[in-house]
């Protein structure tokens, strides 16, 4: 395409080249030569403005039909035999070829997760990541369920028929509690030095479930475990209600009500005032003004005591909740399901 203005002609064919060189292609769009054309046009007089705009405008749509262009050409590739065995050893040219990682994006639950982490990182939790199989013991015994506990059938949970040390299924875990007593032995050594464990523990939790609209087998939660000396429950309220302020970015009000966990004592439900009603109701708050967000409480001597915490001397407090409902709820999304289904539309709303 020719431009007329010399100075954008002169742009254009800059841009060009540095296309030809771009490694990631689409970064032609974010050059400051672009951006400059449209600075520019603010200051010139009006009656050059119209025409220079038209220009700096074609010349943005030709650069990205150019990234478009490019993007349909790296696209077109040769069918894998996906049954074949991947020889390892064929040298990396030879190899069959993939998708470029730039036609990818990142899932929105991961980049919601790591926004979460941050917040909880500037709070002083480190973060530990669950596990996707585990066995009897973390998942029931060390939280205070013990062989025969009316509870355990509360989790109707996956199991695999290969089985651990004490003959018992391996289990594809319900809930991140699983690693409660893992990181109160790993972090044990904090309340020693005079410290605190205060640990996030987000991971990806799997449950038998009928599935709906806010149901799916496979979701993300967010488990959190802060032992001290002196802790209370008022602790925990204000360490969630911190968070979820900064997550949501308003005030918002929040209430608890009790509720039964075995490794809990007391166990509430923690629900906050509706981020897009201010409690007036709405569908997404089921009219009520209140969201029940999540489980916590405060640990159990017992899950202590298993952890060889003592807990005449330390208390703590615990929570397990959503990551998936937590997203949901902050863009408006419908339906659970959206994020397994791997469809690009959904997606690509959020790349
Ligand atoms: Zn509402």
């Amino acid at each position: 395409m020719a431009y007329q203005n010399p100075h954008l002609a002169e742009t254009a064919e800059n841009l060009k080249q540095q296309f030809k060189e771009l490694d990631h292609k689409p970064d032609i769009l974010k050059a400051v030569e672009l951006k400059a054309l449209f600075d520019e046009l603010k200051t010139l007089p009006p009656a050059e403005r119209a025409g220079f705009g038209k220009e700096a405008n074609q010349l943005r749509a030709e650069l990205e039909q150019m990234v478009a262009d490019h993007q349909s050409q790296t696209v077109s590739l040769a069918p894998i035999d996906i049954t074949a065995p991947f020889d390892i050893n064929v040298p990396v040219d030879q190899r069959p070829k993939t998708l470029p990682a730039e036609l990818g994006s990142q899932h929105p639950l991961m980049t919601e997760l790591y926004k979460v982490l941050s917040i909880f990182n500037r709070m002083g939790f480190a973060a530990v990541e669950s596990r996707e199989v585990d066995d009897d013991y973390h998942m029931f015994t060390s939280l205070n369920f013990p062989e025969g506990h009316p509870a355990r059938d509360d989790y109707d949970t996956f199991m695999t028929t290969q089985t651990d040390a004490n003959g018992k299924p391996l289990i594809a875990p319900a809930h991140t509690s699983t690693m409660q007593n893992r990181v109160l032995k790993q972090f044990k050594g904090n309340l020693e030095a005079g410290g605190s464990i205060a640990v996030v523990i987000p991971g990806r939790v799997f449950r038998n479930e009928d599935l709906d609209a806010r149901h799916e087998h496979t979701f993300y939660q967010l488990e959190g475990v802060y032992v001290g000396r002196g802790i209370n429950a008022g602790h925990l309220i204000a360490t969630l209600k911190t968070f979820l302020q900064t997550y949501y970015g308003q005030a918002l009000e929040v209430k608890t009500q009790p509720f039964y966990f075995p490794f809990t004592e007391p166990s509430f439900e923690f629900a906050l005032s509706c981020p897009f009603c201010q409690k007036k109701g709405c569908a997404v708050c089921s009219q009520s003004g209140w969201i029940e967000l999540l489980g916590c409480g405060m640990i159990h001597p017992n899950v202590l005591r298993e952890a060889g915490i003592d807990p005449e001397i330390y208390t703590g407090f615990a929570w397990g909740g959503g990551i998936d409902r937590l997203v949901m709820m902050k863009y408006d999304i419908e339906d659970i399901r959206h994020f397994e289904a791997g469809k690009l539309d959904f997606l690509r709303q959020f790349s």
